[in-house]
């Protein structure tokens, strides 16, 4: 039979040269990815066989390990779904996830290769391990439902071959030509220690047979369900090996077993990660929590299970009041589902209240990783909007650490009735931004909300324990009220002429006319001479960035030109409006001072030719004179 020669994606052959050739220290782990493939592809058809008659029969799930040393193979195979030829082209040809290659070359760049090792199973390059420690990986698979067995080959150099095989077979038979400098692997007990090490968790039986012998067919693992194990039996490492086989990545932060008696009964086994995928922002914010019902695996693509902005978690959830039959459609409206959910999410919300609680500096490292996907839950959990933002974090201009708003409160003026905030890309970005000097000199504390997210949910809470939110960047917020500190650099700065600023403004709009909203008098800068704010009707101006730059907006508002009357710059501007007869230059620096407030902001200048010029002709008068 002849066999038809496939290549490999472009992206799937880089990504094999990488797993191969870079991430090399602990090659152990192929098994694990093996067995663990054959442990989905039984849960697969157990469940397929239970739910679809047609392809009811009671079968022994096993996963079978065959040593070969003469032949120089090491050959697993289980009796799970199969694959067909398209699943075997698809499967075994392609990379799953977008961004796999970009992530991986960014890892392998990095020092300490050993920690990049465990991030193997999370890209779906698991079957691609193989590789690894064989020259030439063999696959013989019969899709559930059909007739005709097929063989697929590689060396895992660019290309694969597909064809049909006479070959009996049920389930998927992996066979591994392994390499000479990897015959370890050849030998049992070296094969019995990691499969004891990685998958003792592994609900079916995995034996292990050597070709040629008299074979014991004790089965290597305990060969039940975690979850259902009581927790003093489970040790540590038994959970951080099971939260590996669900694709976890380093170890677990923080691990969730309960059991839930009641009206609806079920199991969680749950894993908050200690650092996040490299997919965790991905559009189809996908949870992956598995869902079973007495121990039987239904599905890893229930979306009611968590909320997207839990999307991170990891693990399994076992009801036996969940209908093995629940379809897709179903799950949407499911009863015994959404209380499980609404029970799941309050449990995990409860752990991390704790945490905040209890444990602040973990919980500040959780909240780094994971803060920006949780806290899609303020605006999209209306329910429990408040619970989340009360264990929500955010830096601030109090030396930059973590604080919560309630903590924020805790030091706030006495006369202070908003919350201040600031939101910009970046922490880097906001901290130098000029509308805060005011608030800082004045002892005021500004929140940094420096995350996509903030923009959303900010618009929708107008109070948080009856404090209003209020953007240092947007409107009018009243500092009269509060005293600079008596610094000496505060008092040095003296403010213009009342007199003179208000022909300075008047001057500034005649020329920078229909290009602002306003200009006024500043009571937010120290250091800058100017800065831009929007007009309290109108976005935040940070917001009205983010929706230009989505193409949501295609017009940029005309912003008000706040101006420093304690700045050298400002009073000799003053001074040269109301006194010198010669005004010429105060058109240029008007302009300038524009672009340089817009600059600040990260936006062009309006004109940027005109910028240039002007900025020339001010710098060869200076130079000049
Ligand atoms: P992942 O398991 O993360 O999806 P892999 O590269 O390990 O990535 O496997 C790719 C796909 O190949 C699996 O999702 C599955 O569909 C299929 N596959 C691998 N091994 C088996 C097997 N033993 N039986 C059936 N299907 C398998």
């Amino acid at each position: 039979m002849s066999a038809e020669e496939h290549n490999f994606e472009a992206e799937t052959g880089k990504v094999l040269n990488i797993v191969i050739n870079s991430l090399y220290s602990n090659k152990d782990i192929f098994l694990r990815e093996l067995i663990s493939n054959a442990s989905d592809a039984c849960d697969k058809r157990r469940y397929k066989s239970l739910t679809d008659k047609s392809f009811s029969s009671s079968i022994d799930f096993n996963i079978n390990l065959v040593v070969d040393p003469k032949a120089k193979t090491l050959k697993i195979s289980d009796n799970g779904i199969g694959m067909s030829k398209d699943e075997l082209i698809s499967s075994l040809g392609t990379i799953a996830k977008s961004g796999t290659k970009a992530f991986l070359e960014g890892i392998t760049k990095q020092k300490n290769k050993k920690d990049n090792l465990s991030l193997i199973g999370q890209f779906g390059v698991g079957f691609y391990s193989a590789f690894m420690v064989s020259d030439k990986v063999e696959v013989v698979s019969k899709g559930i439902g059909s007739k005709q067995s097929f063989h697929w080959e590689s060396d895992g150099q660019s290309s694969f071959k597909v064809s049909e095989t006479n070959r009996e077979i049920e389930g998927t038979e992996i066979t591994l030509h392994i390499k000479k400098t990897e015959k370890d692997y050849l030998e049992t007990f070296r094969i019995e220690n990691i499969v004891k090490k990685y998958s003792d968790h592994i609900p079916y039986p995995v034996k292990l047979i050597e070709e040629g012998k008299e074979n014991d067919l004790k089965s290597l693992n305990s060969a039940s369900a975690l979850w259902m194990r009581n927790k003093k039996d489970i040790k540590q490492e038994q959970y951080e090996e099971f939260y590996n086989h669900l694709g976890g990545i380093g170890k677990p932060w923080k691990i969730i077993h309960n059991t839930t008696e009641g009206l609806i009964s079920f199991t969680n086994l749950l894993f908050i990660p200690e650092m996040k995928p490299f997919d965790l922002f991905n559009p189809d914010r996908k949870t992956s929590v598995k869902l079973y019902t007495n121990r039987v695996f239904i599905t890893d693509e229930c979306e009611n299970l968590l909320p997207s902005y839990l999307r991170f978690i990891k693990g399994v959830v076992d009801s036996e009041d969940i209908d093995l039959n629940v379809s897709r459609e179903m799950m949407q409206s499911n009863t015994a589902l959404n209380k499980i959910s609404k029970a799941l999410v309050n449990k995990i919300l409860s752990e991390l209240r704790k945490e905040c609680e209890k444990n602040r500096e973990g919980y500040e490292k959780f909240f780094n990783e994971f803060g920006a996907a949780f806290k899609e839950g303020i605006y999209e959990d209306f329910d429990r909007r408040k619970s989340l933002l009360d264990i929500s974090l955010f830096k601030s201009t109090n030396d930059e650490k973590y604080t919560s708003l309630n903590e924020y409160i805790s030091r706030m003026k006495e006369d202070q009735n908003d919350i201040y905030y600031i939101s910009g890309e970046s922490i880097e970005q906001v901290i130098k931004s000029p509308q805060i000097e005011g608030f800082k000199s004045r002892g005021l504390e500004v929140l940094f909300m420096v995350d996509p997210v903030d923009e959303f949910w900010l618009p929708s809470f107008n109070e948080y324990e009856g404090k209003g939110f209020k953007s240092v960047t947007k409107g009018n917020a009243d500092l009269s009220k509060f005293e600079p500190k008596e610094d000496k650099e505060n008092k040095k700065k003296k403010p213009a002429n009342k007199k003179e600023i208000e022909t300075l403004i008047s001057e500034m709009k005649s020329h920078l006319g229909e290009k602002v909203k306003d200009i006024k008098s500043s009571q937010m800068l120290t250091d800058s001479p100017v800065c831009l704010t929007a007009d309290e009707a109108e976005m935040d101006i940070h917001l009205e960035r983010l929706m230009r730059q989505h193409k949501r907006l295609d017009k940029e508002s005309k912003k008000i030109l706040e101006i420093n009357d304690s700045h050298d710059l400002i009073k000799s501007l003053a001074k040269i409006v109301s006194k010198s007869s010669d005004k010429s230059i105060v058109n240029d620096v008007s302009h300038l001072l524009l672009d340089q407030a817009r600059i600040v902001e990260g936006e062009l200048p309006l004109d940027t030719k005109g910028f240039t010029e002007k900025l020339s002709s001010i710098i060869t008068r200076s130079l000049s004179s």
